[in-house]
């Protein structure tokens, strides 16, 4: 029933993990020679998850994941804001009403206003026609939204 419990010697295989470079790509020959391991260890180690990829097919740069992220995460912290974006004749992009200094106007149309965001780029004024219940919402949202600047 007891099996004895043997120390396993595992230590003895564990790598430094400042060996390798982040910026460079390696193949199988490079790995076996950087910690001077055999093949049937590098095999080993894929099967334990070493993730590597096929120089033919795919390969992800370090930076280029860490760019990926970065971007998803910044747009999964806050309200979508697609809904909220200004056309700017400066720069000739979308800039968000939620972010930024905004200012609203009464438009021509009574009930209708128009919302201005500053372009960042060009500081030339983006404009959006909103009615008075999307002004609320843009409020709301750029209350809720921890990333707002303050007013200079
Ligand atoms: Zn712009």
């Amino acid at each position: 029933m007891s099996a004895p419990i043997t120390p396993r010697k595992k230590r003895r295989n564990l790598q430094s993990d400042r060996k390798a470079r982040c910026h460079q790509l390696y193949s199988s020959d490079d790995v076996i020679k950087l910690y001077e391991i055999s093949r049937n260890t590098l095999t080993n180690w894929i099967a334990e998850g070493l993730p590597f990829a096929d120089a033919e097919m795919r390969l992800f740069r370090g930076k280029d994941l860490n760019a990926f992220h970065a971007r998803r995460r910044k747009r999964a912290s806050g309200p979508p804001l697609a809904p909220f974006m200004a056309n700017c004749f400066g720069c000739k992009g979308t800039h968000s009403l939620i972010d930024g200094d905004i200012s609203i106007h009464p438009g021509r149309t009574p009930g209708m206003f128009r919302a201005s965001v500053t372009c960042p780029h060009t500081r030339v004024p983006a404009n959006k026609y909103v009615c008075s219940e999307e002004i609320d919402t843009i409020r709301k949202l750029r209350e809720a939204n921890p990333g707002c600047e303050t007013r200079d």
